[in-house]
């Protein structure tokens, strides 16, 4: 690799002319004209020219090589922007910048006038993109399959607290990264009829008339790894009337009424379902599931049968990963290729399916659990119902035959819920058609075990494997806080670029006030940075020499953000009841979307605001403590967020987070993790040692144990005056003088039940709240933990991930990492 600083001046001209033929020639912008919108594009189409070659290459290596290929199929892909990405991975960073630089133009602007892709509601697409990103780092042959939504996940604006939602349109002025190939397009069929032909005196091929077809058209993104050494490709689906006009009726003059079918087929890829850890249950849905997932087995079939020529090779040359349940349906469709399509008999195209698909599920609340009514399941895929009938006959009559009748066992683990409304149960699909199943933490994976797939567990033990998530670095780390990265490649050396573990080499260097400072002096800039977005987004000035207390993540009820309002508002009565203490200035900084249909959700976004009014506003408190909602959360958002974190907030109800992905992502960044042991927090632990994060709040066990108890959350509000007084006040309606009312039921319900133990966990988070400011008055063990923060958070590299996923499941190797 040649030395990016000496190969600078002579290829950033080149560049530079490449830039300015996009410009002119594909934008057909006069430089006088282009705006930073024209030159992004330029930028990027430029810098795409230089993926293009490895990429085409790596495509046909694949098949001559006969690699086995990884194919990722997730509903969500929580991409973000691209350029930062493929620049910083092709090493071309100072050669960008100049060419631009001599083109009087900045890079960061151009950077920033990217669309943020948001194709997907929060950790889950975001797994999957940096899941993409370290496939290619590790150099696995790999395609992502997804939709290519027209409209991501809905821009959040806010008013008078209040969230609103508003269409994103990230395709507005073109995608510069994507080809589209309207030649590769795969037919998918909706309803219909199932006729059964006799092929001979014992078996029938069962021949499916769908009443309506569409196309499923791919548009390719070339992802590239570090170093720019492999590139794979996500491939994302858009919709395609076949016949896109009814021409007779055009030529009777109803034109809308001859667009009406295409309008309506096409809807399909026209937005996210905007729902998170909550089933969207809609018949769109559930046809945007099958969509994506025909069009990618279709493919891949395709794909492999013109390398091989044969289905049975399948297990061999290609692993199937299912993203939570979303696509399980491929499971049946794989079936229904194999059986119907290429007449491989039933018991072999099971066998050939299980070896292929694997599973990761991604929550244990049972509401969140996908299921589809029978009903609608017959009327949308009569074939795919008649498919999933027969997996269940089988996987029945084997359950049956080694324990007997177990009447309770049998219903558990079918694949139809009986009871009101017979429903699929794509989990429970999903893991039988699946010879692995994995769990995204080591706590969550073992809850898994315990609860919803209990039984599954017992019948095949060792199909239940923990992977815990992990985020790319090189975004995470490497590109979001570039001061961070110099420090540490200065500190400890270039290597850490190429493999995470190697920041451990940090350890010793947490004992050096020198170091120590020097790290610190990065923070400061990044909160600089950040102080400065808060100001200019929501007209308030924040202190960078506060603590800076960051949550930011989906606004969901186990999640707990009104926890953390609740402290706030506690906070904000201590401080006022003694003013002159000695309190540590602590900005607390939110960010998150509420799902549009989650009202309680979107009441507790609006509470954050009322405090904040009144808190931000009070003189008495002297700067002692400010509040922050910052809209539209998004990953350009995170980026910024991140690296500028004091304080992690990771405070979920015991049980109920899978394992989070934001925390890793500042714990990296050197902020302290203030959190409950639940999800990857007990890794973060492990990994971190208990003196540098503060623990808190019930465990899975404890909160299991009260809630079977039935213990009212007004047991604790009593044994708590400080939180009594919070309660009534917000009850009362001191922070909604508008509204008194606003928040009774709210309290209500923390009085009741209090199902997510907000009450009950109170007094034990006050005190780890408590024992943060203590540690922050004394600066150096607060910037020591912080170092060691960084230090220990190796482990949670995808690429180690993915290299779980490699060697325990998809059985990959894993290719040559880059080296210098
Ligand atoms: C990382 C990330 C998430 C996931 O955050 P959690 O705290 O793990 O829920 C969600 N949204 C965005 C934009 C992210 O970058």
């Amino acid at each position: 690799m040649p030395n990016p600083d000496t190969a600078a001046p002579r290829d950033a001209e080149v560049l530079r002319d490449t830039i300015l033929r996009k410009l002119t020639y594909d934008l057909g912008k006069s430089r006088t004209a282009a705006r930073d919108r024209d030159w992004f594009m330029a930028t990027a189409l430029a810098v795409r020219d230089r993926i293009v070659d490895r990429w085409l290459e790596e495509l046909r290596a694949t098949y001559e090589t006969g690699a086995k290929q990884v194919y990722y199929l997730s509903l969500e892909f929580l991409v973000g922007r691209l350029l930062r990405d493929c620049v910083s991975n092709l090493r071309l960073d100072p050669v960008v910048k100049e060419a631009l630089a001599s083109l009087g133009v900045d890079f960061e602007q151009v950077r920033q006038a990217e669309p943020d892709a948001a194709l997907g509601n929060g950790g889950l697409g975001r797994l999957a993109a940096c899941f993409m990103e370290s496939l290619a780092s590790l150099s696995i042959p790999a395609f992502g399959y997804g939709i290519r939504y027209e409209h991501g996940l809905f821009r959040q604006l806010v008013r008078d607290g209040w969230q609103r939602e508003y269409p994103e349109d990230w395709l507005t002025f073109g995608n510069p990264w994507e080809y589209a190939r309207p030649e590769i397009a795969h037919d998918i069929g909706f309803g219909g009829s199932v006729e059964a032909v006799p092929v001979s005196e014992v078996r029938m091929r069962h021949v499916w008339h769908p009443a309506e077809t569409l196309q499923a058209v791919a548009y390719d993104t070339p992802v590239v790894g570090w170093r720019g050494v492999h590139v794979n490709t996500l491939r994302l689906w858009s919709a395609r009337a076949i016949d896109p006009l009814k021409l007779d009726a055009f030529n009777y003059g109803d034109h809308v009424g001859a667009l009406a079918d295409r309008v309506r087929q096409e809807s399909i890829c026209k937005v996210l379902y905007p729902s998170d850890e909550s089933p969207a249950g809609q018949e769109l849905r559930l046809r945007q599931e099958y969509f994506f997932a025909s069009a990618a087995l279709q493919d891949l079939v395709r794909r492999h049968l013109r390398v091989y020529g044969d289905l049975r090779s399948l297990p061999d040359k290609v692993a199937i990963q299912l993203n939570d349940t979303h696509p399980a349906i491929a499971i049946a469709e794989l079936m229904r290729i194999c059986v119907d399509l290429h007449d491989i008999p039933w018991d072999e195209a099971w066998e050939l399916t299980r070896n292929t698909f694997s599973y990761t599920n991604h929550t244990l609340l049972p509401e969140a659990l996908e299921s589809w009514p029978v009903p609608l399941m017959e009327r949308l895929l009569p074939r795919h119902m008649q498919i999933i009938y027969l997996i269940n006959a089988h996987h029945l009559d084997s359950v049956r035959s080694t324990h007997s009748d177990d009447g309770r066992l049998l219903a558990s683990v079918s694949l139809i819920e009986e009871g009101h409304g017979r429903r699929v149960r794509m989990g429970n699909l999903a893991f039988i058609g699946s010879h692995k199943v994995n769990g995204v933490s080591a706590l969550h994976t073992e809850l898994m075990k315990q609860t919803v797939f209990r039984d599954f567990h017992t019948l095949a033990p060792g199909r239940v494997v923990n992977k815990t998530n992990g985020i790319t670095f090189r975004r995470w780390l490497h590109q979001a806080n570039p001061g961070l990265t110099s420090l540490v490649t200065e500190t400890i050396g270039h290597r850490v670029l190429d493999d995470a573990d190697a920041l451990t080499a940090l350890v010793p260097h947490a004992d050096d006030a020198g170091f120590r400072a020097r790290f610190a002096a990065v923070k400061r800039e990044n909160k600089q940075a950040l102080a400065k977005v808060i100001r200019s987004q929501l007209d308030l000035r924040v202190d960078p020499g506060a603590l800076f207390d960051v949550q930011i993540k989906r606004i969901h009820e186990y999640k707990r953000q009104l926890l953390n309002v609740l402290e706030a508002v506690a906070l904000y009565d201590a401080i006022r009841a003694q003013p002159m203490g000695n309190w540590v200035p602590r900005v607390k900084i939110f960010a998150g979307k509420a799902a549009a249909s989650y009202h309680r959700a979107k009441l507790i976004i609006k509470l954050m605001h009322d405090v904040a009014r009144v808190v931000n506003s009070d003189p008495t408190l002297r700067g002692a403590l400010k509040l922050a909602f910052l809209p539209n959360y998004n990953v350009s958002l995170a980026e910024i967020i991140v690296p500028a974190a004091d304080l992690s907030e990771q405070i979920s109800t015991a049980g109920m987070e899978a394992s989070g992905t934001g925390n890793m992502k500042l714990a990296l960044n050197g902020a302290l993790t203030i959190g409950t042991l639940d999800g990857a927090n007990v890794e973060i632990l492990e990994q971190v040692g208990a003196d540098n994060i503060h623990i808190f709040g019930m465990t899975t066990g404890q909160v299991e144990a009260r809630r079977a108890a039935g213990t009212r959350g007004a047991e604790a509000i009593a044994a708590s005056p400080q939180l009594e007084e919070v309660l009534e006040a917000i009850e009362s309606g001191v922070f909604s003088p508008d509204e008194p009312g606003r928040y009774r039921e709210l309290v209500a319900s923390l009085r009741g039940d209090d199902f997510f133990m907000v009450a009950a966990d109170f007094d034990s988070y006050w005190a780890a709240q408590r024992a943060v400011d203590a540690r922050w008055a004394d600066t150096a063990s607060w910037q020591r933990a912080a170092v060691l923060n960084t230090a220990h958070m190796g482990w949670f590299s995808s690429d180690r991930t993915i290299a779980e996923y490699a060697a325990d499941i998809w059985q990959v190797p894993v290719g040559r990492r880059a080296s210098r």
